[in-house]
């Protein structure tokens, strides 16, 4: 398996270039809850001044949810997009890297670049799901587990006022 992100510049033709690579966490010296699976999807499109490298990355992430504390995997999209000149005097925000190279450049890694967009992307709150319960403040149930998402607690907390509202309701 093609295990890195280098790309040799010498040999991919002038025009635009689709390669996709697969790769493990560990290739990008990410914990192991990145899962074995992380694909990157790169268009290179080269010309005399220039190469652009644009990469969708979708990758998992297993961890805990925030709230629940459940162990969930969602998935994910990190995009970086890179720019390597041969005369890097014009710059622009639309590019995550801009570097300058010269001609005895032969091979652009991205690894560092991809790695850190996976990082940027990566909330810093992960829910097992966004209308997750999460866990009963007092008895600490996981909420999403029990029927109608109430616990004992809650419906003792609940009954003095529908008592109140009895006695209002009896009163008239
Ligand atoms: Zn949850
Ligand atoms: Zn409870």
């Amino acid at each position: 398996m093609d295990s890195n992100l280098k790309y040799n510049i010498v040999s991919i033709p002038n025009g635009k270039t689709f390669i996709s690579k697969e790769l493990l966490s560990k290739h990008l010296d990410l914990e192991d809850n990145f899962g074995d699976q992380i694909i990157v999807e790169t268009n290179l499109d080269k010309n005399q001044e220039e190469i652009i490298i644009s990469s969708n990355i979708f990758f998992k992430n297993n961890c805990i949810c925030a709230r629940c504390s459940e162990e969930v995997v969602r998935e994910f999209v990190a995009n970086y997009k890179l720019r390597a000149s041969y005369n890097l005097s014009l710059t622009s925000r639309e590019f995550d890297t801009e570097i300058e190279i010269s001609p005895s450049t032969t091979e652009i890694d991205i690894s560092d670049g991809v790695r850190e967009s996976i990082l940027l992307t990566l909330p810093l709150k992960i829910l097992c799901n966004d209308d997750c319960f999460g866990l009963c403040q007092y008895c600490g149930k996981n909420l999403n587990k029990i029927e109608n998402n109430i616990c004992n607690c809650h419906i003792k907390e609940i009954d003095p006022r529908f008592t109140k509202l009895k006695d209002l309701l009896t009163k008239n």
